[in-house]
This record gives structure tokens, C-alpha cells and sequence, in this order.
């Protein structure tokens, strides 16, 4: 980003760091040079130009900033309860101080009597305010008018051992920047700046470290973050512009099997949504480009039917098709479904999972190397180099977020005369600021309709303590013939851990409903035991299926009208959401029980509150990010995509906005970035070029 050979400069040699310190800064926060150092960015401030008086402080405040008078030090305590308090007054009140560590340095550089500027989190104890290892600084003429922001740093406890703290940091680049200000080039064009009142960039560095004013940070952070998603985005449409001109695509023209499942086949109507996405999916089939598209719908809103209906757009020309599931169970209720719909029509279908038998095996490697098997569904197992096609022309991918990235590339060569049209299919919403940056390179399609005739879910949240009255309700329901799903929190499910909590609550479920029939599924269970008890839940032969989140993706019992979901509270709200999505599939009334603990952290709290307030999977994705932050969504760490310093996609979504349709509009007017009032941009663009492999294209 700066070209300078300044920036290039080994960390070592800044002022005040040398190789010890450049050393840890190596390794805790992989900084190496200057550049690394000045693109290390707070990540947030504590507002030291306001001074407060002892008076003012209350219960739940941040952190306070006071000037005043240290007395009284005393160490108190034996062994390793000892501890030294302190009293601090400023004639408004007085603060009783105490730390638990570095006892024998604090008592030796203590001065009581001495004025000081002290700062950190207040607390009250019996009414009377209280501050743990509060920061103190002697009074000088320096911080006596307070009157800066201080930069926080993301950092290590090895680093905080050897003192490097964000204060150390921060004097860092001060040193750093002393030299570097007018080394900085600008890395936007001019008339950028101007359009959209943007500060410089050396002033926009200067600013994130050492703020000179509120305003002035505000000015720095808008700044930096409008040019990181600008090119970010810019990156995103170029690339797609450039995959348009490069990969050709299957010709899907003739549609006979199509209008044979229409007439004949299609057990409902469907929803507008599903026919305006089968639309987009089809234009792009018979484009003669090959397609990468994500599918996106809530769970329930009928992918799966959209999938096949484009298979078979692929088979009647002549080509095969596959879909990928993440577990087997969700490969086994795809083939089961859809092998109705192809037995019907005369179409060959299988199943490749990684416990398909060798012989079946082998005669599925035949069947597709030889043309005459047209479907496959299938897990991971469809992966192996070994399962080749005669031509593959369509590859469905189910539950995206559950594969990695370098797996998806592998079904892209599938193909090795002509890359097969990719349908990435994705239950979980991806709030929209986080897909423009992360699908910025794939054709989005949304599902935003749910087939009719479905009533919201009902949901709601119950202490542990009301279980009685849970087991009453779910009793009502099974005599109404609906059946039950009971979901345990065992999460890590290749981990090996604690059944305990799952098979307790089995057996008092057994023993709590002795007139039913009950399945219990887990991680742990063979994949054949797995599916045997699936498919006795399917057929209604049990009314209550105790389960761990296997259950999560896809599963489809329309029947089943209740999920009880045990220890709410460990959940994440995605997962939450992907539960309750197993219920509401069919045309009954259908309720989600979130049972919890009364403590509940404030996060929980939120979750579950979010979860009774909304169906809404957009709403839900939303509050996610915002308590989860984008890194944490998942997939989205290990995409290599986003790879943002300073935006933060859950709060910057109005910046991404305008930054994405400021880079479209450049890249509509001027493809190849040739005019010379883009020369800049162009340059920073070939100078920030990673390798993506063609992986990243699907991704
Ligand atoms: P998801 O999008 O979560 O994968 P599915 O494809 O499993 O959803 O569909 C959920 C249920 O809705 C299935 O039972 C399916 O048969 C049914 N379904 C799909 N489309 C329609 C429609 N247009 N009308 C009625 N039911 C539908
Ligand atoms: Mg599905």
C-alpha cells in the first residue's frame, strides 16, 4: 500500500522497539516493519480528554478518568490473599483503591500525598466506589488538561508481561510516524476525495493512532475504512467481470423432461420466489457462461424442488448433475425425495456417501463414467478423485457454510473440458452487507418467500423449573398425532465428551412418556443406527426424537410440529434459528420451546430474546453479527475474502454501500481501469493482487 522502501524497514530498528521487542512483535502480532506497525490499527479508544469527579461516578460506567490525591497505601492480607489499598480523594469524595499484583513495585513508587491522574472501570461496594488496578499517572503539566484519545491495541498476556501494552504501542507509532507523515502517499484519486469529503491519507494514519480531536478520529476512521471496502469491492466486481469473458458454460436449450415434471409431477405450486429463481438459474444455464450462483433462502422455503428442477434442465440436454450434503442424513433425505421425482420420470439416481458399500460403489463409478447414471446425490464422498463423469453439468451444493472452500474447488474440475454450472444453496442469511463482500464474485438469488399455507412458528422461552408443564404440552401435541423433536446442546460432535446431559434427559423423557415411542440420535451412533432411527421418525413409528444438533441442517419431517431446544443458552443464534427450522413445515401449528437456566448472561439473554421476537432469518443473521462480529460466521475466516483491518461489515454497512457503488460505477464506465483519472486506482489494485486460485471464484 506504500511503496516507499521506508515502510519495508524490519520493526527492529524503530525507536524504542530494537530485537527483543521487535521479536515478540513478530510473533504475537505478526509485525515485521514499519508498514505492518502503521496498518495496526486500534480497535478501540478510551476517551481521556474528559475528567470526572469522584461524585459523579456511578454503577455500570466504562471507565472514569480522575485527578487527585493518593493516600493512606496499606498492604493487608497474607500469602496470596495479600493485597495493598489505597485511598484517592479529590474534595468531591474518596475512592478506595486495591490491587492484587506487582504489590512490592507499586509499594516502593507509590507517593502518598502526591497528586496523580488516575483512570480505570469504577465499581461499588456497599455504595461506596471502588477501582481495581487503576492506571496512575503523576500529575504533570501534560495530562493535567487530560485531552486525548487513548488508542487500545489488540494484544497478548505474553506481550502485557513484557510490558508492551497499548501505551507502549501507541508511543511506537508515535515514534514511527514522527518520520513517516510525509512518506504517506495517497492511495485514493483525487476527485474521490472530493466527492465524497474524505481527509488525506497521511492524515487518516496520523489520526487512528494519535486522534487529535473526536472529530479528527471520526474523519480517520471514515477515511480508511470507505478505502479498504472500496477496493475490496472493487476487487470483488472485477473478478466477476473477468470470470463473465473467461469460462464458458454448457448451452442448456431443450427443457422435455421439465415439461414432463410440470404436467405430470410437481406436487404443489410453486411460490413466486422459487419460480423467479428457477428463472434467474435458467438464464444463466443457457447463457453460455458457466454459472456460479448462491441460493439463498430461509430454512423451509423450498430449495431443494429449485435444485431439482435445474438438474433437470442439465439432464435433458444430455448432461448429469450431483448435489453435495453435509452429513449423511441430509444426502439420504435428498436422495430419498428426489428419487421419487426421478423414478416418476425415469431417471437414474444413486447415493454416494462414505459408507456406500464397494460394489455399489463401483458400479456408481461406472454408471457416471459411462453416462448412464444422471444423478448422484451424496456427501463429501463425491469429493474423491476417483468419482469421475462422463459429463457433469450441474453440481448442487447444499448447506454451503459446512464445507470448506478447498473442497468446492474440487467438484469444479469435475469436469475437465468445461467447468459445470455451480448452485451454491445456502440456509443460513447472510446479512446482505456481509454477502455483498463475501459473494461479491457469485450471482446472488434469493428465496424470500415461504410456500403458503405455513403458520409462523410459534416460540417461547421457559426456565428449567417449568418442565412439568413443558412435558404437558408436548403431551397435547403428540395426541393431536404431531411429533416432537428434543435437541441437547452437544455441539462439538466430532469432540469426544460428556453424554451425560443427553442421556439423562433421554431417560427422563423415557420415563416421562412411557406410552411413546422415542429415537435418539447422535453424533457418536454409526451412521447406519443413524438412519435407521431417522427414518422410524419419518414414519411416525416414534413421536419424540431426543437428539443432539445432527439434526441441525435440512432435516424434513413436515409432521413434526415441536422443538424443544435444552440449554437455549448454549446456542448460537444461527444454530438456534437452523433448529426451529426443522419445525413450521408442515400446514399445522408449530412451537419452538427454548428452556434455559434463569442465569443468563447478557448475550444469551439477547439470543433468546431475538429468537422469541422474530422468524425473521435476515433480522436474526443481523443480531448475530452484531454480537459475533463477521470473523466468527461461518466460513467466512477461512474464505480468505474478507480480510478487512479496519471495517466492521456489522456496523459499516452504509460506508460498504456507497464504497460498492462507487467501485461499480468506475469499473461500468472504464471495464480495464484505462483512463488516466484511474491510473491511481489501478495501481493500488495490480499492488494489493493476492493469488486467489479459481477456488476463490465459487467460493
Ligand atoms: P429448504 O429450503 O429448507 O431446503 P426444503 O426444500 O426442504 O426447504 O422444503 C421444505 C418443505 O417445503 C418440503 O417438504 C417441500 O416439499 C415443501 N415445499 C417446497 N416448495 C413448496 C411449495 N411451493 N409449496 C408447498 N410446499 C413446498
Ligand atoms: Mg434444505
Amino acid at each position: 500500500m506504500m511503496q516507499s522502501y521506508f515502510f519495508d524497514t524490519k520493526i527492529e530498528l524503530l525507536k524504542g522497539v530494537g530485537p527483543q521487542r521487535g521479536n515478540l512483535l513478530n510473533t504475537e502480532l505478526q509485525i515485521f516493519t514499519f508498514g505492518d506497525l502503521i496498518q495496526y490499527y486500534p480497535f478501540r479508544y478510551e476517551d481521556r480528554t474528559q475528567f470526572h469527579h469522584i461524585v459523579e461516578l456511578y454503577e455500570g460506567m466504562e471507565y472514569a478518568q480522575i485527578k487527585g490525591r493518593l493516600r493512606n497505601v496499606d498492604k493487608v492480607g497474607e500469602g496470596f490473599k495479600q493485597r495493598l489499598t489505597g485511598i484517592f480523594t479529590d474534595g468531591t469524595g474518596s475512592l478506595e483503591l486495591t490491587w492484587f499484583q506487582g504489590i512490592t513495585w507499586l509499594e516502593k513508587n507509590l507517593r502518598v500525598g502526591a497528586e496523580y491522574v488516575l483512570f480505570g472501570k469504577p465499581a461499588f461496594f456497599q455504595g461506596r466506589p471502588q477501582m481495581q488496578h487503576p492506571e496512575l499517572e503523576l500529575l504533570t503539566g501534560l495530562n493535567e488538561k487530560g485531552g486525548y484519545f487513548l488508542p487500545v491495541y489488540g494484544l497478548t498476556d505474553k506481550l502485557r508481561k513484557r510490558y508492551i501494552d497499548s501505551k507502549a504501542i501507541a508511543t511506537m507509532q508515535r515514534n514511527l510516524l514522527q518520520n513517516a507523515y510525509p512518506l504517506i502517499r495517497e492511495t485514493l484519486p483525487e476527485f474521490l476525495l472530493k466527492k465524497y469529503r474524505l481527509i488525506a491519507k497521511k492524515d487518516a494514519l496520523y489520526n487512528i493512532h494519535l486522534p487529535l480531536s473526536e472529530q479528527w478520529l471520526h474523519q480517520a476512521k471514515r477515511r480508511l475504512k470507505f478505502e479498504e471496502l472500496f477496493y475490496n469491492q472493487l476487487r470483488l466486481i472485477k473478478q466477476k467481470l473477468l470470470r463473465r469473458v473467461d469460462y464458458e458454460g454448457q448451452i442448456f436449450k431443450k427443457s422435455y423432461l421439465l415439461k414432463d415434471f410440470y404436467e405430470n409431477h410437481l406436487p404443489f405450486s410453486l411460490t413466486g420466489a422459487q419460480k423467479r429463481v428457477i428463472k434467474e438459474i435458467f438464464e444463466d444455464m443457457r447463457s453460455g457462461k458457466q454459472m456460479n450462483r448462491l441460493l439463498q433462502g430461509d430454512v423451509g422455503s423450498g430449495k431443494t424442488i429449485v435444485a431439482f428442477i435445474c438438474m433437470l434442465l442439465a439432464i435433458d440436454n444430455g448432461a448429469q448433475a450431483c448435489i453435495m450434503a453435509p452429513t449423511e442424513i441430509l444426502a439420504d433425505q435428498h436422495y430419498q425425495g428426489l428419487k421419487v421425482f426421478a423414478d416418476a420420470l425415469g431417471i437414474s439416481i444413486e447415493k454416494l456417501t462414505g459408507s456406500t458399500r464397494k460394489k455399489a460403489r463401483t458400479g456408481i463409478h461406472e454408471g457416471l463414467l459411462d453416462g448412464s447414471l444422471k444423478i448422484l446425490v451424496g456427501t463429501h464422498a463425491l469429493l474423491e478423485d476417483i468419482v469421475q463423469f462422463q459429463n457433469l453439468g450441474l453440481c448442487v451444493i447444499d448447506e454451503q457454510h459446512r464445507f470448506g472452500v478447498a473442497q468446492r474447488a474440487k467438484l469444479w474440475e469435475k469436469n475437465k473440458y468445461i467447468h459445470p454450472h455451480i448452485l451454491v444453496m445456502t440456509a443460513t442469511p447472510i446479512p446482505r452487507t456481509l454477502a455483498m463482500t463475501l459473494y461479491g464474485d457469485l450471482d446472488v438469488s434469493v428465496i424470500d418467500e415461504l410456500p403458503k399455507g405455513r403458520k409462523p412458528i410459534k416460540t417461547v422461552h421457559r426456565y428449567d423449573a417449568h418442565r412439568l408443564t413443558v412435558f404437558g404440552f408436548i403431551r397435547d401435541e403428540i395426541k393431536k398425532g404431531r411429533q416432537v423433536y428434543i435437541v441437547y446442546p452437544l455441539i462439538e460432535e466430532s469432540e469426544r465428551m460428556d453424554y451425560k446431559d443427553l442421556m439423562d434427559g433421554y431417560e427422563s423423557i423415557v420415563r416421562a412418556f412411557p406410552e411413546y415411542n422415542i429415537s435418539i440420535v447422535h453424533g457418536k451412533m454409526k451412521s447406519a443406527d443413524k438412519d435407521f432411527e431417522m427414518q422410524r421418525f419419518v414414519k411416525a413409528e416414534t413421536q419424540i426424537m431426543v437428539a443432539t444438533t445432527v439434526i441441525e441442517v435440512g432435516v424434513n419431517v413436515p409432521n413434526a410440529s415441536v422443538m424443544i431446544i435444552e440449554s437455549a443458552e448454549k446456542f448460537g443464534l444461527a444454530q438456534l434459528h437452523q433448529l426451529r427450522g426443522r419445525v413450521g413445515r408442515g400446514a399445522e401449528q408449530s412451537y419452538c420451546i427454548l428452556m434455559t437456566d434463569v442465569k443468563l448472561s447478557k448475550d444469551s439473554r439477547i439470543r433468546i430474546d431475538t429468537m422469541v421476537r422474530t422468524t425473521d432469518g435476515f433480522e436474526i443473521a443481523d443480531v448475530d453479527l452484531q454480537l459475533r462480529g463477521p470473523g466468527d460466521i461461518s466460513g467466512t475466516q477461512q474464505s480468505g475474502i474478507v480480510d478487512l483491518l479496519i471495517a466492521d461489515l456489522a456496523k459499516d454497512g452504509e460506508i460498504l454501500k456507497v464504497a460498492r457503488e462507487c467501485a461499480q460505477a468506475i469499473l461500468d464506465e472504464d471495464h480495464d481501469l484505462e483512463l488516466p483519472q484511474h491510473a491511481m486506482i489501478k495501481e493500488q489494485i495490480d499492488s494489493q493482487r493476492t493469488e486467489h486460485s479459481s477456488w476463490s471464484r465459487i467460493s
